[in-house]
């Protein structure tokens, strides 16, 4: 392990703790393809590779969104990682048809198919032609997601693309409707962005769309396949749309830094829709924060050629006041930010405008546009000695730390063990929530949501300060 003196680099190199990956910041590949692939109506998705990894992908959804996540598997052995997964591949589709009947069918590859160099689009290709005269043949859609490659928010993006690569057709004439693609956020989030474009009036194919599918009403007996989703018609029409607005800056756009070479060839959803249908792409950041949000809502405005509607401008000036109101508790404090790359520029931006200094921003992405992207977005806000952290563990940030002494953790929940051991507080948003019940309501996005992450946090250091304190307050 590196010493903390690298800490001197103030844009730390990418992977340098983890040859063989350790405690990332990060989770898995298809595992992001998921939770993208649960924003399709009527899809299951199956993994092309062993049972581990889809077990593995289920108990962490499950976990953080707290609803049944069915995900099937080819379940390949040692037979089939030496001879190929073809027949696996074929038996699983048959499987999934008969059990649950599904509009679509959404692929994931996994670090084990990828070794061994499964052609997955070949196997799908030679599976639709031998059952083309089944009725119902679902829909296929393949993401190539080798874990070795990328972060669970690249497998996300690539997925997103995949979905819109598989179905994007231009039959017909440009629509009144945009495309919305909407990053890796919470289902509450989800939902509060249909509301906003719904708001303008702007007719709107959100994807992905597992504001229902991921936080779903109780039911009286389970359903194999729940409601809710994009439709397939819906990403039809996408590349009709009259244009694309893409949330975040780095996406799927950066490959391995360090140790995998990127082809320059990946696209995003939106990248895509652009190059191959001339589908004009505006693209803002995640909106947290007042200046993010701007941005979004002035996009919106200017698409729709409305100005934005009075309850955005009095949720703003609410924000502004509670910006006031809240200033003396946050102003000068020192947070560490982690977590996906855009979510990362998000709150780094927002932090940085309410007058956190963000001392460390760290993901285990490993785009090479993290430092980048922080310095344009932020602006004069942007702080020369920030350190920035690519490719980043858990363990590595530990060692930053203890040398920064922050006041304040702004990520997911599994860095909760570093805030324990240092005592500071941290405010869980994100994606690991293992250890607090609610995180599929997380509501960070807009000028609400800001104002529910502000009082959090500000609300976080109160209490820390309360309990810090050897006569306690009852003021403050
Ligand atoms: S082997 Fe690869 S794809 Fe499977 S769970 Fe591990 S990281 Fe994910």
């Amino acid at each position: 392990m590196q010493k903390a003196e690298s800490i001197k680099q103030k844009v730390m190199p990418s992977g340098d703790t983890f040859a063989s990956s350790c405690n990332a910041c990060k989770q898995c590949t298809p595992l992001g393809a998921c939770i993208a692939f649960k924003g399709l109506e009527g899809v299951l998705p199956m993994l092309h590779g062993s049972q581990g990894c889809a077990t593995y992908i289920r108990r962490y959804l499950i976990s953080h969104f707290r609803e049944p996540v069915d995900i099937a598997s080819s379940n390949f052995s040692e037979e089939t990682t030496i001879f190929g997964g073809n027949k696996n591949f074929n038996t699983g589709i048959d499987n999934i048809i008969k059990q649950y009947h599904p509009r679509v069918i959404a692929i994931a590859s996994t670090c084990l198919s990828e070794t061994i160099g499964e052609d997955v689009q070949r196997l799908i290709f030679e599976y639709q032609e031998t059952h083309n005269t089944m009725p119902d043949l679902p829909v296929m859609i393949f993401a190539s997601t080798p874990s070795y490659q990328g972060t669970h928010s690249e497998g996300f993006h690539e997925a997103v693309f995949a979905a819109v690569k598989t179905l994007a057709e231009a039959s017909g004439p440009v629509g009144d409707h945009i495309n919305l693609f909407s990053n890796m956020i919470s289902p509450e989030d989800i939902r509060h962005l249909k509301e906003i474009v719904e708001d303008f009036s702007i007719p709107v194919v959100l994807f992905p769309d597992y504001s229902d599918t991921l936080d779903n009403t109780s039911w009286d007996s389970y359903r194999r396949i729940p409601d809710g989703g994009t439709t397939v018609d819906e990403l039809k029409k996408s590349a009709l749309a009259y244009a694309s607005v893409e949330l975040g800056y780095i996406l799927n756009s950066g490959g391995m830094n360090g140790r995998i070479k990127d082809n320059g060839t990946k696209q995003s959803a939106g990248e895509y829709l652009k190059s191959k249908f001339d589908v004009p792409l505006v693209r803002t950041g995640l909106p947290v924060g007042i200046l993010e949000s701007d941005k979004f809502f002035n996009a919106l405005s200017s698409i729709s050629g409305k100005a934005i509607p009075m309850k955005y401008q009095r949720q703003r000036g609410r924000l502004v006041d509670l910006y006031v109101d809240g200033h003396k508790y946050v102003s000068d404090k020192r947070a560490v930010i982690y977590g996906e790359e855009d979510l990362v520029v998000a709150l780094a931006a927002f932090a940085a405008e309410i007058g956190i200094k963000p001392v460390l921003c760290a993901s285990g992405g490993e785009s090479g546009k993290l430092a980048g992207t922080l310095r344009e977005v932020l602006g004069k806000n942007y702080y020369e000695d920030m350190v920035v952290g690519q490719g980043m563990s858990f363990e590595r940030m530990e060692e930053v730390m203890q040398e920064l002494k922050p006041d304040l953790m702004i990520g997911n929940s599994k860095g909760y063990y570093i805030a324990r051991k240092m005592d500071i507080p941290i405010v869980r948003t994100g994606f690991p929530i293992h250890d607090r019940l609610g995180a599929q309501h997380t509501h960070v996005l807009g000028y609400e949501g800001t104002m529910i992450l502000f009082e959090q946090i500000v609300n976080t250091l109160l209490e820390d300060k309360q309990r810090k304190s050897p006569v306690g307050y009852k003021y403050m």
